[in-house]
């Protein structure tokens, strides 16, 4: 295998064909940040047939083994699973080399690293100068799903996306009518070990507002 990380300069250079073979027309519009191994990814695909989504993954072995699962499903089930892809990459590095500016629609961020020292929050997927990246990549009124068990993380996932001026809080009421949250407890993998193990779910999502500088 390839250690280091392949990446276009540009969007435009990316070739998609060989992920989505079927749909050489279309973009991803949805993210799974930190996929894992693929479980919303593969869910995400089913609720959404029209919609392409991507998996992010930056461990070899794991973005490998989403890739076989996906190659697996489409055999099995011909016709299916043609919308969904995993990319190995740093998410918190190459992100706009790979996606335009507003393509994005959805991003998620399920059970994200903690980085429980302080000295190391800046590492952690949810920061405020990352927020602005997600921003850039998310189309207005896009949103950003936020899943952790760690009541210490989501406060700081909740005051990052509180405090950045692109992002407001999507209400309960709202939250209640989303096909997807009923997708975020139990669909990866680490989701369902903490299911397993009796742990909280904090979900917390965030709509990507109109900017203020576009008119
Ligand atoms: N979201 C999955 C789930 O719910 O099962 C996986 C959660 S796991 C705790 C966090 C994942 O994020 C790991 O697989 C890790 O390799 C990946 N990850 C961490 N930093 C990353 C980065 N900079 N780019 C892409 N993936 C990253």
């Amino acid at each position: 295998y390839r250690a280091e990380l392949d990446y276009p300069v540009h969007p435009d250079l990316m070739d998609w064909s060989k992920l989505y073979p079927e749909f050489p027309n279309k973009r991803v519009e949805f993210a799974d940040v930190g996929c894992g191994y693929g479980g919303l990814l593969v869910a995400l695909g089913e609720l959404f047939p029209d919609v392409l989504s991507l998996g992010l993954e930056i461990r070899v072995k794991v973005s490998q083994f989403v890739m076989e699962r996906i190659k697996a499903l489409r055999l099995q089930e011909p016709g299916k699973h043609q919308n969904v892809a995993c990319l190995r990459t740093n998410a918190m590095k190459y992100l706009p080399n790979f996606f335009y500016r507003g393509q994005l629609k959805k991003m998620f961020f399920l059970f994200p690293d903690p980085h429980f020292k302080e000295s190391k929050h800046e590492w952690r997927i949810i920061s405020r100068s990352l927020l602005s990246e997600y921003a850039y990549l998310l189309c207005e009124g896009g949103l950003v799903y936020t899943v952790t068990d760690v009541p210490d993380l989501n406060q700081w996932m909740v005051k990052c996306l509180d405090e950045h001026p692109m992002f407001e809080r999507v209400s309960q009421e709202e939250l209640d009518k989303d096909p997807v949250v009923p997708k975020l407890w139990d669909s990866s993998e680490e989701g369902q070990k903490v299911t397993r193990n009796d742990g909280p779910k904090l979900l917390a999502v965030y709509r990507r507002v109109a900017d203020p500088f576009d008119s």
